[in-house]
């Protein structure tokens, strides 16, 4: 008979959420080529040579979205590199005609900063791959699903931005993505629109012992198209986790796909199937050369942004954290107070008793859509 002492239970373990989040920029033009951005006209009318990777066109580099890139590194505090790369990230697959996607690799536009509590990696220019379109149980040709592309979106400008993993919470991932888009929406370069897919995010997940230090072996959750399912997503792989660390089983590295609907995690691919993407140089963009008039010009285009203007009303009109954020958080909120508070003495006092109005007018509008 085992007097073996049952398993101690284990010690308590911490998420650590990093998150990767493309944003399609609200040009006039695409990246690389003179078609127009946009959103829901019929499939296919807005493609030139460029676009669709036939032989011979070649790119040309739209200003537009390197001011609206510059922008987004100086919000998010990052460092602006005068001189920067395209490369190509080679990968077959049809919504890509090239062959390759035109992004940057070693030397991005803009390297380290920080939104709220979280450090910014990087922030890459890249262009949009074109949209798929899978047809259901209905579309079913000689017995195989058919699938169909629309190359409107087709070298769509993007911003990649990436997070540090310095997110502890899928509530906090919530929150900073909600952070995040206010901003981006304030800097006026994006819809940021998630059903429309002009957000889209992927999260890193991994959990380790509280107290460690060292990173814990990740897995990636790809294209949540809502926060409130990235949340619940991040959520179940979190509880995934732990559960396999408390059975002594490994987290293996790999790419997950989350079903809001049935709330299961599917793998998408593991470390061995990951791409190599052959990443070189692109031989026909010279090097991307931020000039002193480019810098200051996208500096004098920042609006106060929402981090800044939460301060603000938490330290120069007394509002207390949660109550500034809500309000500055929210563009149309944070306009209507300011506008009361003008209308009032626009003292702390009044400050406050407009402030304390706001979670019936919360109510009254509604809450923002995510
Ligand atoms: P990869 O080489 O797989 O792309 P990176 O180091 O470039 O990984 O990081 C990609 C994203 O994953 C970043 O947002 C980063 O913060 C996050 N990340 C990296 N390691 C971890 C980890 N162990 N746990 C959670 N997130 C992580
Ligand atoms: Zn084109
Ligand atoms: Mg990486």
């Amino acid at each position: 008979m085992s007097t073996a002492a049952a398993p101690v239970p284990t010690s308590r373990w911490e998420p650590v959420i990093g998150l990767e989040i493309h944003v399609q920029l609200k040009t006039r033009t695409k990246m690389f080529c003179g078609c127009e951005l946009s959103f829901g006209d019929p499939p296919n009318v807005h493609t030139c040579p460029v676009c669709l990777g036939l032989p011979g066109a070649l790119p040309v580099l739209n200003a537009r979205a390197v001011e609206f890139g510059i922008m987004i590194g100086l919000a998010l505090g990052s460092e602006i590199a005068r001189r920067s790369l395209f490369h190509r990230k080679n990968y077959f697959y049809p919504d890509s005609p090239k062959g390759y996607q035109i992004s940057q690799y070693d030397v991005p536009l803009c390297s380290g900063g920080r939104l709220g509590d979280v450090r910014i990696h990087r922030v890459h220019l890249e262009e949009d791959a074109a949209k798929l379109i899978h047809v259901g149980e209905s579309g079913r040709i000689h017995g195989s699903d058919r699938s169909v592309v629309d190359f409107n979106r087709c070298g769509t400008p993007l911003v990649e931005i990436v997070s540090e993993p310095d997110l502890t919470s899928p509530e906090q991932a919530h929150e900073w993505l909600t952070l995040l888009r206010t901003t981006l929406r304030q800097l006026g370069v994006s819809d940021v629109n998630m059903e429309e897919g002009s957000l889209r995010a992927d999260a890193n997940v991994s959990v380790r012992p509280v107290g460690s230090t060292e990173l814990g072996t990740k897995t990636e959750l790809k294209n949540m198209n809502s926060f409130r399912f990235l949340e619940r997503g991040v959520r179940a792989e979190i509880e995934r986790q732990t559960g396999r660390l408390d059975a002594g089983e490994p987290v293996v590295q790999e790419t997950l796909h989350f079903d809001p609907g049935s709330g299961r995690l599917t793998s998408l691919r593991s470390k061995e199937e990951a791409h190599d993407y052959r990443y070189f140089p692109e031989p026909d963009l010279v090097p991307l050369v931020v000039s002193d008039e480019l810098l200051a010009a996208a500096e004098a285009a920042l609006p106060e942004l929402p981090a800044a203007r939460a301060e603000r009303f938490e330290h120069a009109l007394g509002l207390g954290v949660d109550r500034a954020r809500e309000l500055a958080f929210r563009r149309e909120l944070g306009d209507y107070f300011e506008q009361a508070l003008a209308a009032a003495d626009g003292s702390r006092d009044a400050a406050t008793a407009i402030a304390n109005w706001i979670p019936q007018l919360v109510e009254r509008i509604g809450s923002d859509a995510d």
